[in-house]
């Protein structure tokens, strides 16, 4: 049987001890039945992974004897999707599937056609599930590097970004005069914008163009949005894989 795995955040781990958080140390104790002795693994989402031994230390659950691992370094070309938020139940399944096809960072997105709208109430305990789903999902498939969520913004603003103005900007739409094309994968990092199911408006795609995005499609069917955010992914993480 693999080893298990958890996530651990670099500032629980100290002089070669890592501390689980009290969530862990009751899954690893009364869920999986773990014992002092036994071997775990850690990743901290950063690239580092740890094998070690569980140990039980006044109180808490810790994993000792720390020996850092040999990983694949994470991948070379960041990939930021910046997905229109669409039903919630669909956008969770989006975000489990992307972390998994290695996306770097999830852009949560408020367009003219999206009508998912977090309140800023639930904001925090929602980005909170989100990252809970893409840190499960990482973890699921052995990577060690784990995407970041952003909150909900404005499309216009996304445009505006400043960070972004050096990226490889892509605005996926169907109705986009070219289709996505071999010439188009840059050795530089790639943000995909996927509309939502209402898809992009008309200024919307024109201020992109203008912005600098290229417009393109992936062929004739009218996908899903989260089928277009993952098929984008796909796409590209296996173009740009070194
Ligand atoms: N009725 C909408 C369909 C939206 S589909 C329309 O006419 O545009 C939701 C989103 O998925 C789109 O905004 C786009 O970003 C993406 N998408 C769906 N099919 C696509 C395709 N064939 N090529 C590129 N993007 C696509």
């Amino acid at each position: 049987m693999p080893r298990r795995r958890f996530f651990i955040p670099q500032d629980r781990i100290r002089g070669g001890m890592a501390v689980l958080t009290p969530d862990q140390a009751h899954h690893l104790r009364d869920v999986l039945r773990l014992r002092a002795g036994d071997e775990v693994e850690l990743f901290d989402g950063e690239g580092a992974g740890y094998s070690g031994t569980i140990r039980f230390d006044a109180g808490e659950i810790c994993v000792g004897a720390l020996r850092k691992q040999e990983v694949a370094p994470a991948p070379a070309t960041p990939i930021a999707l910046a997905a229109a938020l669409i039903k919630l139940d669909r956008f969770e399944w989006m975000l489990q599937k992307s972390a998994e096809l290695g996306v770097d960072r999830i852009l949560p997105l408020e367009t003219h056609f999206s009508n998912t709208h977090i309140a800023a109430a639930r904001l925090d305990a929602r980005l909170e599930r989100w990252q809970r789903i893409v840190r499960e999902a990482s973890k699921q498939c052995r990577s060690v590097t784990v995407p970041r969520v952003h909150a909900p913004e404005q499309f216009d603003a996304l445009l505006a970004d400043p960070e972004y103005s050096g990226w490889a900007r892509f605005l996926l739409h169907g109705k986009a005069a070219g289709r996505l094309a071999a010439d188009h994968f840059p050795d530089r990092p790639v943000l995909l914008c996927v509309g939502p199911e209402g898809g992009w408006d008309d200024s919307e795609a024109a201020a992109a163009g203008q912005a600098g995005f290229r417009i393109v499609s992936l062929g004739t069917r009218v996908l899903r949005a989260e089928t277009a955010c993952l098929a984008a992914v796909a796409v590209f993480r296996f173009l740009l894989e070194k």
